[in-house]
């Protein structure tokens, strides 16, 4: 049987590969084969070419291998296929591609010649409103490319008639149009910390042969954008705050109703998390199944277990992966000022009972493991179905909830609590401070000391617990140089392994 060919075609930057993984997720990452026409560049991106010519003019693609490949794929033959690393802008050796029961077919010219719109079942354009476009552009041209935004403007005004030329006439030949949009207008186009709505409809041009699977597929993508919304909402509610996190400490996660998972990308400050970039999306089930064995893992285990989890085209999630998908709902995980001068105490237990006075919630407490399958371990010993709230000894606190909203306020009342409790002063950012031996926490290893002197936010942290601590006469619970080491083994350790 031939593959059931869907198209997605429509400009650069507008979310035509997030839209593909998101199908992929729908109709079974294993029935699918998502094929990128970014591979269909003539030239690597340092070419000069690229002076004269945009990737939008089909002079630039080998839009006829393209269409070559789709036909071989469509007879259910493998195929070497060329491959464009978008990291490097270079071309990879080329890939044994076989053929699956549904081809995911996104490029900027996915419907431009006959052949490809003859082999394709369905045709879809994405159409974004250009504020958006510029957007998403700005942030990813200027984070990921390292271009300044008169090079990315520039850029977008020389590729206008292009578009008008090339791109926008695919539309009349898609099925439907998908439309992405805000309901109200970006403040300063092109900020990562913008916060911004996205809107999602579609209208059909003409019948669309396999309705259903369409209607499916929408389905999908309005749940993840709805989803998406509360989740970039959320991270960067919760990453401007030094009060919640510092660094890039702390993360977010939030769940499907299938087992898939939107969680913070390793390595991603939750600020700048953001609709097209910063987060991955993982199955969750892989790993809550594998920890409900309760057979030991070692912490390189742990790492290929959550690899194996993470869906194709995503970064690596979040080192912190594990207990987010063991807990129930959406979690939210945070290192509060306020409440880690309770929690690096020596008087923590007692502390945190008045902090729970009157409050209708459970909470866990879990002594210090070390971040990663331990902890996770620990969690899973520890958890209770009615626990909303884990106070994590010299680390943290993890609130789970039905939803992201909630679960900020819980984590923001119990911060708070904390600061009332202790009569803790505002956080100052300070310059000059004492040099100190011991640490805290796990990122107070990690990074409060930098080659050339301290980590500002993070030593700042450090002292601001201890301060704290002072004032209130509690003795700090310094972590042990056992602990620390096996801290700062476990990075190296998950580090050789990403390699
Ligand atoms: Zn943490």
């Amino acid at each position: 049987m031939k593959p059931l060919v869907i198209s997605i075609s429509g400009g650069s930057g507008v979310g035509k590969t997030t839209m593909a993984k998101v199908f992929a997720r729908i109709l079974g990452e294993d029935k699918c084969l998502v094929v990128s026409g970014d591979d269909l560049h003539k030239y690597e991106r340092r070419d000069s070419i690229w002076n004269e010519l945009t990737h939008l003019d089909v002079s630039a693609n080998n839009l006829d291998l393209g269409d070559y490949y789709l036909k071989w794929l469509c007879s259910n033959q493998m195929i070497y296929r060329s491959v464009y690393n978008h990291t490097y802008g270079t071309f990879d050796p080329p890939k044994l591609t076989e053929p699956k029961p549904f081809i995911i077919n996104e490029g900027l010219h996915a419907l431009y010649s006959d052949d490809s719109r003859q082999l394709s079942d369905i045709k879809i354009y994405v159409d974004v409103e250009y504020d958006l476009m510029t957007h998403w552009k700005l942030i990813r041209d200027r984070k990921e490319r390292g271009y300044t935004k008169s090079e990315v403007m520039s850029t977008i005004e020389k590729r206008k008639s292009d578009f008008e030329k090339y791109i926008e006439p695919q539309k009349d030949h898609a099925d439907v149009v998908v439309t992405f949009s805000l309901n109200s207008p970006i403040k300063e186009i092109g900020n990562s910390e913008e916060d911004i709505d996205l809107q999602i409809s579609h209208s059909t041009n003409r019948d669309i042969k396999h309705r259903t699977i369409f209607e499916n597929m929408f389905r999908g993508l309005e749940e993840y954008t709805s989803k998406l919304n509360e989740f970039v909402r959320c991270c960067k509610e919760i990453g401007k705050s030094v009060e919640f996190v510092q660094g890039k400490g702390g993360n977010i996660s939030s769940k499907f109703e299938d087992s898939t998972m939107i969680i913070k990308a390793s390595g991603s400050l939750l600020k700048e998390v953001y609709h097209s970039n910063g987060f991955a999306m993982i199955d969750y089930e892989i790993i809550s199944n594998r920890y409900a064995l309760s057979e030991k893992m070692t912490e390189a285990e742990m790492c290929e277990l959550i690899d194996e989890s993470t869906y194709t085209g995503y970064k690596n999630p979040s080192m912190e992966t594990a207990f987010h998908a063991i807990l129930d709902g959406d979690v939210i995980h945070t290192h509060p000022l306020y409440l880690m001068v309770i929690l690096c105490s020596k008087e923590c237990e007692n502390l945190l009972g008045h902090l729970m006075l009157g409050e209708l919630l459970d909470g866990v407490f879990i002594d210090y493991y070390t971040p990663g399958n331990e902890l996770a371990e620990e969690i899973i010993n520890k958890k209770n179905d009615h626990a909303q709230v884990y106070f994590l000894k010299n680390h943290g606190l993890i609130v789970c909830n039905t939803d992201l909203e909630k679960g900020l306020m819980i984590t923001e009342r119990l911060n708070n609590k904390a600061k009332e409790l202790l009569h803790l002063p505002d956080y100052e950012e300070k310059t000059r401070f004492e040099d100190f031996k011991s640490y805290l926490f796990p990122d107070d290893v990690l990074f409060s000391k930098t080659s050339n002197g301290f980590d500002i936010e993070m030593a700042n942290t450090h002292n601001y617990i201890i301060e704290g601590m002072k004032q209130n006469e509690l003795t700090p619970d310094f972590l042990t140089e056992e602990q620390c080491q096996s801290i700062r083994d476990s990075i190296l350790e998950k580090k050789r392994i990403s390699k």
